[in-house]
C-alpha cells in the first residue's frame, strides 16, 4: 500500500493558529490520511548548500520569521525525529550526497502545516532541505529518488507556494491577473501530468517569472510531482491564489 504524497500551499505562518478555509482543509486532510509511521517534509523555508536531512531526536521548533503577533511565537510542536528515517534517506538517494544535519528542527513550512494535520504531534518529522546550488530538474531527479519511502508508511510533504512574490504582496483577499493566469496554466500542466513543462517554468514566459521571482516555494512542489506514479490519482483541495501574489493551491497525490 502507497502512502499519499502532499503538496501544501503554506502561505502565511498565521494559518498555524487561525481557524480558516485553508488550516480546516489541512486538519480535515490529516484526519482522512492512512496513519504515517513518519513524515518527510520538504519545506521552502531550508535552504543550504547540499542536500541536508534532519537526524536528531528532537527537533526544535523554529520561529523563522518578523513582526508576527505573540502567540505565533509561543506555539511548539514537539514531534520527535527519527534517525533512522535520516539514514535511510541518506541511503536511498544515490545522485547525491545527503547529509545529516543535528542542528536545524523544524521550520514554520514544516510545523505551521503539520500542527493543524497531526496536532498530536506524535508521529516522527524529518525535514529534507533545498539544495540551493542546485536547478529546478536536479530537485525533480532527487524527488524520484524518494519513491521506495511511500512503501514503508513515510508521508511526504512538500510544503511552499506554487505562486509566490513576497515583493508586491497585498495584505487582502485578491488576486493578481498574471498571478491568475499563471495559476491557471499550472493547474492545467499539473492535471495533464506535463512534468517537463513545469520543470522548465522559466520558458513560461511573463506571469511565470512573476509568479516564481525566486523559486524556494516552488522546489517543493517538484519534489512532489515526483514521486507520482501513473496510476496515482490527483486531487487539488485547496486551490485559491491569497494576498494578491500568493498561491495556497495543494494537492494530494494517491
Ligand atoms: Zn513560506
Amino acid at each position: 500500500m502507497k502512502t499519499p504524497v502532499l503538496f501544501i500551499g503554506h502561505g502565511s505562518p498565521l494559518n498555524a493558529i487561525e481557524n480558516n478555509e485553508f488550516s480546516r482543509a489541512w486538519a480535515q486532510v490529516g484526519k482522512s490520511l492512512p496513519h504515517p509511521k513518519a513524515i518527510l517534509c520538504v519545506s521552502a523555508h531550508w535552504e543550504t548548500a547540499g542536500t541536508h536531512v534532519t537526524a536528531m531526536e528532537h527537533p526544535r521548533t523554529i520561529h523563522d520569521f518578523y513582526g508576527f503577533p505573540k502567540p505565533l511565537y509561543q506555539v511548539k510542536y514537539p514531534a520527535p525525529g527519527s534517525p533512522d528515517l535520516a539514514r535511510l534517506v541518506q541511503k536511498t538517494v544515490r545522485s547525491a550526497q545527503v547529509w545529516l544535519d543535528e542542528e536545524w528542527g523544524l521550520d514554520h513550512g514544516a510545523w505551521a502545516v503539520l500542527c493543524r494535520m497531526f496536532p498530536d504531534a506524535d508521529i516522527p518529522v524529518v525535514q529534507l532541505s533545498l539544495d540551493r546550488t542546485k536547478d529546478p530538474a536536479f530537485h525533480y531527479e532527487l524527488g524520484k529518488e524518494l519513491k521506495a519511502l511511500r512503501n514503508e508508511g513515510v508521508l511526504i510533504v512538500g510544503s511552499g507556494n506554487m505562486v509566490h512574490n513576497l515583493g508586491v504582496m497585498a495584505w487582502q483577499d485578491m488576486a493578481f491577473d498574471w498571478a491568475l493566469e499563471f495559476h491557471e496554466k499550472l493547474r492545467q500542466l499539473i492535471l495533464a501530468g506535463d512534468h517537463d513543462a513545469i520543470i522548465r517554468y522559466r520558458e513560461l514566459g511573463e506571469a511565470a517569472r512573476l509568479s516564481i521571482p525566486t523559486n524556494e516555494h516552488y522546489l517543493p512542489m517538484l519534489y512532489v510531482l515526483a514521486l507520482q506514479d501513473k496510476d496515482d490519482q490527483i486531487t487539488i483541495f485547496t486551490d485559491k491564489v491569497t494576498l494578491g501574489s500568493i498561491s495556497m493551491r495543494s494537492l494530494r497525490i494517491g
